[in-house]
């Protein structure tokens, strides 16, 4: 039985990884030069706890077997995950009666431990807050990972279990052809039996592709990026009332030590609309001031922003074709689509045993190492690694400390690095205070030395990003 992915986001790698204990040949196909390209890699990297999705949907399941799996995988795929808790913030001219609303929502949901903290308490524990600040709810199994290496860990460990990878790979048609379907992408044909739609901005595309409809409303978020330096750090995830389409904006610790402040949710015609402008960045910023004391806005190192798949009815789009039979529609995987993957995943998988019948492998490899940091390693440790190879001594990434041997081992790995900006969501070089001024040329030389590319072939991100230009004299 052959099954064709659409998509190598957090959803896609996640489904491949699922299926791939089974006895199934599965192709993954992604159109950009490597995986975590689309959202995947631009949104607030929390693990959500499952309190604000509507009771009954989708979302709100599969959120929370999404938070109870991710505890267990972490382990498994050495992703970086730190169950720190958040805190959903009011203050004095709030709705009170919404934070208890929250709670009861988050209870019906099967969300556990959560609590309501009153003006006191919530001071005492996070010194820092505004002074407008009077209550909040507290979920502890909430937490933060990094949707970068959740990805790729999960890609590795479905290549190790026989997962058969294609980037660059932009599917164009679909074709039924008797019981199978005949996949035409810009890099050649596949046969199928089955196609998982998990394209993130471009599921509605895909979706018309199988003779589905289904409308995706891209809503934008901008965030800003403060470095490690910055004058306060908080310990929780820190929210303000969620609003309609949104969670608000935030105020969240990432895994490596940074912080990040937003995002916006704009709704917007063109699902590739990554810009930041002055007016998003005005709005986070009016945002953070409701929550903490002293912005540190002066920290900012970087500023970016990631498109939602929204979908009309809100709630996520998982379901059989109707315009196929046999596949299936992963659409509209907005947020908590990150906290939920490895549910969806599950979800997918018991949908396609009931279109044809899964057996399980005899062995599965279940584990996955991630890259060595040798700025983590004891002095022990890294005498012993440069001993052992010289190149982890060579650093590269002065801001992040990172290795030549990392940035090998992130080109070379299964499913590796293509781009500048995936060796950098792969082990750093360039998430730092200079922003890879020190370190990117070199980056360009292993990645040019690696893959054996001519300058102008390097890429910094997708299709088309080239980095340099032959002068035509
Ligand atoms: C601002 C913002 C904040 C968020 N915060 C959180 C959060 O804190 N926690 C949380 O749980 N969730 C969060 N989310 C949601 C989460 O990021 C997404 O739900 C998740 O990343 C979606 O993953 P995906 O795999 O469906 O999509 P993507 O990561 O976009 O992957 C889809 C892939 O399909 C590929 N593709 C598309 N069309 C084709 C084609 N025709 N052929 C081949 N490949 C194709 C694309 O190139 C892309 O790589 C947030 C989202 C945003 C935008």
């Amino acid at each position: 039985m052959k099954i064709a992915i659409v998509g190598a986001g957090i959803v896609g790698t996640a489904i491949a990884r699922e299926l791939s204990r089974y006895q199934l040949d599965i192709i993954l196909l992604e159109r950009e030069p490597e995986a975590c390209m689309g959202t995947s890699k631009s949104n607030s990297a929390i693990l959500h706890g499952g309190f604000d999705a509507v009771p009954g949907s989708l979302k709100a399941r599969l959120n929370v077997r999404g938070n109870e799996l991710f505890h267990e995988i972490a382990k498994e795929l050495s992703i970086p995950l730190k169950t720190i808790g958040s805190l959903v913030l009011t203050r004095d001219c709030d709705d009170q009666s919404q934070l208890v609303e929250l709670k009861k929502r988050g209870e019906m949901n099967g969300v556990k431990g959560l609590e309501i903290w009153d003006r006191e308490t919530v001071h005492e524990k996070v010194p820092g807050l505004c002074d407008t600040v009077c209550s909040a709810l507290y979920s502890p199994g909430a937490g933060i990972l990094c949707p970068f290496q959740a990805t790729f860990a999960f890609l590795e460990n479905a290549i190790a279990n026989g997962v058969s990878f294609h980037p660059d790979t932009e599917l164009l048609s679909i074709e039924r052809q008797e019981k199978k379907y005949l996949l035409k992408t810009d890099r050649g044909e596949f046969h199928v039996d089955h196609v998982i739609n998990a394209a993130g901005t471009g599921a509605g595309h895909v979706a018309s592709l199988l003779g589905d409809e289904i409308e995706i409303i891209p809503r934008k978020g901008q965030y800003r990026v403060l470095d490690k330096g910055v004058r306060q750090k908080f310990h929780y995830v820190l929210f303000g009332l969620p609003e309609e389409h949104s969670k608000g904006v935030l105020v969240v610790p990432t895994v490596h030590g940074n912080t990040l402040y937003g995002p916006t949710s704009e709704i917007k015609e063109d699902i590739h609309d990554h810009a930041t402008d002055v007016e998003g960045i005005a709005f986070v910023d009016r945002g953070v001031r409701k929550l903490i004391a002293r912005p540190d806005i002066a920290s900012t190192i970087r500023l970016f922003s990631g498109v939602r798949a929204s979908t009309p009815g809100g709630d996520f789009r998982i379901e059989k074709s109707k315009g196929s039979p046999g596949c299936i529609q992963v659409a509209g995987i907005d947020s908590p689509g990150l906290s939920a993957a490895p549910a969806i995943a599950e979800y997918v998988r018991e949908l396609l045993s009931e279109m044809t019948e899964l057996k399980k492998k005899d062995t599965v490899i279940h584990h996955r190492e991630g890259i060595p940091s040798v700025h983590t390693m004891s002095s022990k440790q890294r005498n012993e690694k440069i001993q052992e190879d010289p190149e982890a001594g060579e650093i590269l990434c002065r801001c992040e400390m990172v290795s030549l041997s990392e940035v090998r081992e992130a080109i070379r790995r299964p499913g590796g690095a293509r781009t500048v900006g995936g060796v950098k969501r792969r082990v750093r070089p360039g998430s730092g205070r200079c922003q890879g001024g020190f370190c990117e040329s070199r980056i360009i030389k292993v990645l040019q030395e690696e893959l054996s590319l001519s300058e102008e072939d390097v890429r910094k991100e997708g299709r088309g990003s080239w980095m340099m230009r032959r002068r035509d004299d």
